[in-house]
């Protein structure tokens, strides 16, 4: 039986197609393609638009994609862009993965991700046997690692096209071939000093949106692929990013997140940059953004003039989160993070002395080659001490290509019972934190409808909590104030307690 065509259900644009328009129609397709990579990419946005023209007559209806984005904030951040390129190329966004064409955009930070990527490939290729137009890319921090690269060519062959971390601002061009003909494309670049801006891009929410401000990192944590398969730190320039989040409070957006893998040794790299304090302070004066996050810093690069710009600009969010990794200054050498113990603890509680009212939260890592249970217990020492608002605990696991995988390594039942003990700590600091704010009004941002439980939304404080309200979808995207009535844990339930700030 002919399968009915679904009408694609989406969230609605949040993209300058009007600008967008604008660009596209001073671009002369009869030349070769220009040689500068922003004008060369539109060149390509252009001539994808003939072809899904062309497809989308053939086939007498809309041409779909589906972008799936595994990992973090920066992935999430890219597909933005992937899925940008697609819409003004002439594709329509599905939740459905049986699209015409879907995209992979992996990570490759823990190796359950990968296991998934192989996992939900397989799946996909059902839906191409019945659907021989279809075509699949997968591109991300995966496919920088060539074991990977090599598996999909093997095992996965009905894969169309695969492109890697350093050439996604040329994913226009790479969809322009596979549309042109049967050929497939991989194309793996080993680095780029290139920063291509001003690329089409979806944003996922109409009152948020990060903003990268780096790309890639330099510190080589011994346990960290992201230098190997995302590159040395590139700085974007200060002005591209300030007016990238003027335009978006323009827009509409109140909270902007920078985003970079070590946000705080922004502009090393640039010949007359600025720093990241000052690049905060800056964004910070935006007028109309009401709040301004950031992620990731490195505490051995957490200035006190960073902790001077966030304590006097109100609207820099009150979290700051910062990975400790291990409490023990032993593991933390082998981690290759340049910090102590000591150093750490001495910083947080600076933090905790300049802005008190600011959460502090960590991601840390339990397993790590060579790592005893008095290595834990200096980790634990440093949960009670600096008190944290909440953390992300992992179990260490190998990322080949790393030298922490070639180290002799915890066995998996130690690595266990040394998990549940931090992770026991953490509960209970974070729930301490949380219980501290029973009682209190603070002024959330309603994020979304709670998927949990009915006639509720979920809104998130400057903190970075998050408390459930009774309301609906027309709350989405304004402050209240709330009232924190009943703490669970490291969240609240609450209500709203007057009219909208
Ligand atoms: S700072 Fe360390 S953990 Fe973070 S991205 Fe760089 S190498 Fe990885």
């Amino acid at each position: 039986m002919k399968k009915e065509f679904k009408i694609p259900q989406r969230k609605p644009l949040m993209i300058d197609m009007g600008r967008i328009e604008e660009i596209l129609q001073e671009i002369d397709l009869t030349g070769e393609p220009p040689q500068d990579e922003h004008v060369r990419q539109y060149y390509f946005i252009k001539k994808n638009r003939m072809l899904t023209d062309a497809l989308k007559a053939e086939r007498g209806r809309e041409l779909t994609f589906h972008v799936n984005t595994f990992g973090c904030q920066m992935n999430a951040k890219d597909s933005e862009k992937l899925s940008g390129i697609l819409l003004a190329s002439g594709f329509t966004e599905t939740e459905e993965e049986d699209a015409d064409f879907v995209l992979f955009n992996t990570c490759t930070v823990r190796d359950n991700a990968d296991q998934r990527v192989f996992g939900r490939l397989g799946r996909i290729s059902h839906y191409k046997k019945r659907n021989k137009d279809m075509k699949i890319g997968i591109c991300g921090c995966m496919m920088q690692e060539a074991s990977n690269v090599e598996k999909i060519r093997k095992s996965y062959p009905f894969v169309d096209l695969i492109f890697g971390t350093h050439n996604l601002y040329r994913f226009a061009e790479y969809l322009c071939e596979i549309l042109s003909g049967d050929q497939k494309v991989v194309q793996i670049w080993d680095k780029t000093d290139q920063v291509v801006e001003d690329l089409p891009s979806d944003r996922k929410f109409s009152f948020k949106a990060g903003v990268n401000i780096s790309f890639g990192c330099n510190n080589f944590c011994t346990y960290c692929i992201v230098p190997y398969v995302r590159g040395r730190e590139r700085s974007r320039d200060a002005r591209e990013i300030l007016q990238e989040c003027e335009q978006l409070v323009r827009d509409g957006v109140s909270e902007i997140m920078l985003l970079g893998q070590n946000v705080n040794s922004y502009g090393h790299d640039l010949e007359d940059g600025i720093s990241f304090p000052e690049l905060l302070e800056e964004a910070a004066r935006i007028p109309g953004l009401r709040r301004l996050r950031f992620m990731t810093p490195h505490p051995k690069d957490f200035s006190e003039e960073l902790i001077q710009v966030i304590k006097r600009n109100p609207n820099v969010t009150r979290h700051i989160h910062l990975p400790l990794q291990s409490g023990s200054t032993r593991i933390i050498q082998r981690m290759n993070r340049h910090y102590t113990k000591e150093q750490y603890i001495a910083l947080v509680d600076h933090i905790r002395e300049e802005i008190p009212d600011a959460a502090i939260t960590t991601d840390i890592i339990v397993g790590f080659p060579g790592e005893t249970p008095q290595d834990v217990d200096d980790t634990i020492d440093v949960i009670r001490r600096a008190a944290f608002d909440n953390a992300f605990t992992f179990i260490y696991s190998i990322r080949r290509g790393t030298p922490a995988a070639g180290w002799e390594q915890v066995p998996e039942d130690q690595k266990k019972v040394q998990f549940d003990r931090v992770l026991k700590e953490v509960q209970e600091s974070a729930r301490r934190q949380s219980e501290k704010l029973q009682g209190k009004v603070m002024t959330g941002l309603v994020e979304e409808v709670n998927s949990q439980t009915e006639g509720y939304v979920t809104a998130r404080l400057s903190n970075n909590m998050i408390v459930h309200v009774p309301g609906d979808a027309s709350m989405i995207g304004s402050f209240y104030p709330i009232h924190l009535e009943e703490c669970r844990g490291f969240y609240y339930f609450g209500t709203i307690c007057e009219d909208r700030t």
